[in-house]
Order: C-alpha cells, then structure tokens, then sequence
C-alpha cells in the first residue's frame, strides 16, 4: 500500500536525569502527588537567587553521550530560552542552544542501521499545569528537575524502526542508570515528527509534528495512522500542512492540536549566573569506569558461555537487574538452562502478575529460587512442586523452608513400598486385571499411591512392576 512512498520520521527526547537533587538547587528530585512539595526560591525562580549547577546531572549527561557514540563539546554554556508560560515563572527556561553538551552520535538497531543522533543537551524541567473544574493550578515540583534532550537525524524510516530506538534507547539508559525510565512517570517523554514523499524524491515532505503521546506503543500506532492520513492526502492530490498533532489511542488516530505558528523567536542568549561547562579527560574517563558491561555484549556472552537461546539471552538482558539476577543465581549451579528457565517462567510471571517486585524483593526472590532450584536438582521437588513453592512464597503463605518440607517427595522407598502395598491390597480386581495383561492399569495404581505419597512417581512405578512380577 505504501509502495511508493517513504516516511522520514524524527524524534525528540527529554529523559529525566536519575539524580538525588534538582538541577540548580538541593530540593529533591522526587515529586509526589502533593503538589508544590520540594520547591525553593530558586526553582520557582524568584528574583535575586542564584543557581547552582547539580554536577551528578552533568555527569549522567556525559555518561548518555558516550553510550550514544556522541562528540562531547568540552566546552559548552547554558542559554536562558526565553517564553511566557504560567508553569514557568522565571518566563525563561535555562537550556543549552547553540553548543550542546554533546553532538553526532548515533544508537545501533538490531539489524546494524544506525540511527544518527543530531544533539543531546542538559536543560531545566518547568512545572506543571493542573486543570481541573475549580480552575487552573500550577504544581511547581518538577520546575527544576534535571532533563537531557535527546534529538536523532532524520534516519527513522518506519514506525518500526522507531519503536526500536526508543525500546533499545529506554534499555540502555536505565541500564545504566541515567534515569528510572518510568514512563508513566514521564521520566522519557517523547515528541516525533513525520513526513512522507514520493520513493526517490530529494525532496523532504511537509513535516507535521505528533505530541504527548505517553508510550511507545502508541508512538508506533500513531505514526502508522499518520503516515498512511499523509499519504492518503497527496494520492488524493491535496497538501500535508504544517501543523501539532495529537494521537487518541482508543480511536487510533491522530488528530489536530494547532496549525503551525510562525517559528517561535526565544531570543536565547547565555545564562549570566553560571559557568560554561568544561569537561576534560579525567571526567570522561571516570565516566566510562561507570559504564557496565552493556547488554548486547551480555546477551551475546550468555549465548556462548551458557550456550542459553537467543530468545533466553534477550529476555534475561532486558532489564540490568534480571541479567545479574541470573548471573547470581547462575554461579551456584551447573545447569545454567535450568537457572534460566527458572527465571523466564516462574519469577517473570510472578513479576507481571504483580506478586513480586524484582528490585524490591531481590533478595527473597534470589533466596527463595537458591533453595528451590537446590531441591530440584536434588530430586526432592519435581519442577511442577518447585513452581508450586515459589509461589506460596511469592505470595506470602509460607517460608521458604516449610514450602519446600511439605512438598519433599519421599526417597526412601520404605515408606513408599508401605503405600503400594496399601493400594494393591484395597484393589483386588485390579490386580487381577493386571496380571492378566492389562498393563495400562499401571497408570491407575501410580495415580492411588500419590494420593497417599508425594514421591518420585518413577520410583513407584518400579516398586508397583516389581510387586505385581
Ligand atoms: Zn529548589
């Protein structure tokens, strides 16, 4: 359908630094939904304070830069960006324009495209408008808080490849750090822009912008919407304008939100009140300590050392956390599949179904799965009763120890012999059956010992064909 046109697609990202402060005052970075709780003078701006600049958020800015191939100018300024908004009560934002702390970069897709980076600069966050059927308010906790823009060429050709970079980006900054990744926080907000033209044309399309669109999903839905609206218009022989969308994920579609007004002039010019920023090689390279061992690099190691799938590997390098859950648990048993799979299935589900909480409960969850996957190997739990005691852990019911002892099958056959022997006695006729040829009355018996017996039902079944001859 799309044949013979091409979409060009740019993005724009602000990710919330993971810093403890602002990022020219202490006041804490956390909001909560009080509002206008950790402000002071100088983040609401009042006249006559002085900021100061967080040196945490400059480091987790040089830290993205690396990650994302970036040229880091060594020296760079702020700039106050000048625009009138009740969430913005200095009526300028302190932003970076005209050296960025770091510009050319790029991040890699899976398939080796790389999607190039035009930009990353440090800027404030402004506050908040909260409207509701009393009036408008202004929540001041955010103004202050620590962003990095992230801006990438127009390299992005299709809604998929878009979904990518944010997922890949996403994966690599909370890997390391830089920021929670909440989304429903806002803590990655992004903004796109599309256009379309004819397969071949030099020519650019007329560009319109899509905004505030919470998730990465929706981004992907609403650039397909848009893409096949653009170029349903030019097949139909009308012009793309120029204008801010927005995108309704219930309808799936874009709609309008303003026609394009002229450029806004911001009038920047560099903040009086603070330094330019200078960063040196003792800084990079104390920043490159910090980087971690990345996830492509693990996923690939994981693949090799632990022979684990691709589709393991992935999964388990998703997220830091889940990798280096897996490297603990790993290192204390031989059979890295059985860790692995472990992992994927049960403390996953537990996860997604909201019983457990990997950062929270890491230790009891690294613990509990220690003790489990011990009696598993062990013989003393099947992998159904070792998923059956992860839960009742999970969820509270039990300890660890007393999940695992009332589910430990019995090894010693004894006891075993005794419950076989009880259900031969009370089924005579089946016996009888048995003997004379019905074999698959085997089943049935197996069936009456474990009623009585939690054990191993392998050893049951050579203590019922020894008994019967
Ligand atoms: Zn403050």
């Amino acid at each position: 359908m799309n044949g013979s046109f091409e979409a060009t697609i740019g993005l724009e990202i602000h990710v919330q630094l993971n810093t403890k402060t602002k990022l020219f005052c202490s006041c804490l970075r956390e909001t909560n939904n009080l509002p206008n709780i950790n402000i002071c003078p100088i983040c609401v701006g009042l006249p006559g304070v002085l900021p100061k600049p967080n040196k945490r958020a400059i480091i987790l800015a040089v830290k993205s830069s690396l990650l994302l191939n970036m040229k880091i100018s060594r020296e760079s300024f702020f700039e106050r960006k000048n625009y009138f908004y009740p969430d913005l009560p200095k009526n300028y934002q302190i932003s970076q324009y005209r050296i960025p702390l770091a510009e050319n970069g790029h991040l890699e897709l899976r398939n080796g495209k790389k999607i190039g980076i035009q930009r990353l600069h440090l800027e404030e966050d402004a506050g908040k408008m909260i409207h509701s059927e009393g009036g408008s308010y202004v929540d001041f906790s955010r103004s202050g808080i620590p962003l990095c823009e992230i801006v990438t060429k127009p390299d992005i050709s299709s809604p998929d490849e878009a979904y990518e970079f944010l997922a890949r980006l996403h994966r690599v900054l909370t890997w390391c750090d830089i920021t929670e990744g909440n989304m429903e926080e806002g803590h990655i907000r992004c903004d796109v822009n599309v256009s379309v033209r004819p397969k071949g044309s030099e020519k650019l399309g007329t560009k319109v912008e899509i905004k505030n669109v919470n998730s990465f999903r929706f981004i992907k839905e609403a650039l397909e919407y848009e893409i096949a609206r653009q170029i349903e218009k030019i097949r139909n022989g009308e012009s793309i304008r120029q204008e801010t969308r927005g995108y309704d994920p219930t309808t799936k579609k874009t709609f309008i939100m303003r026609e394009k007004e002229f450029a806004h002039d911001y009038r920047y010019f560099p903040e009086p009140d603070l330094l330019p920023i200078i960063i040196d090689d003792y800084l990079i390279e104390e920043v490159r300590r910090e980087i971690p061992e990345l996830p492509d690099s693990k996923k690939k190691r994981f693949e090799e050392e632990y022979k684990l799938s691709e589709y393991s590997s992935e999964i388990l390098t998703s997220q830091r956390i889940l990798s280096e859950l897996f490297e603990d648990l790993g290192n204390k048993f031989d059979d890295k599949k059985l860790v692995a799979n472990f992992i994927l299935e049960e403390i996953l589900r537990s996860v997604n179904e909201g019983l457990c909480d990997l950062k929270r409960d890491y230790i009891k969850i690294r613990e509990s799965a220690e003790e489990i996957l011990l009696s598993q190997t062990k013989g003393e739990l099947t992998r159904n009763l070792a998923k059956e005691a992860f839960r009742e852990v999970i969820e509270g019911k039990a300890d660890i120890h007393s999940a695992i002892n009332k589910r430990k099958i019995k090894t010693e056959s004894s006891e075993i012999e005794q419950a076989v022997e009880k259900v031969l006695q009370n089924n005579p006729k089946e016996v009888q059956r048995y003997k004379g040829g019905e074999k698959k009355l085997l089943g049935f018996f197996i069936g009456e010992v474990v009623k009585i017996i939690k054990a191993d039902p392998k050893l049951i079944r050579e203590i019922i064909q020894r008994k019967l001859g």
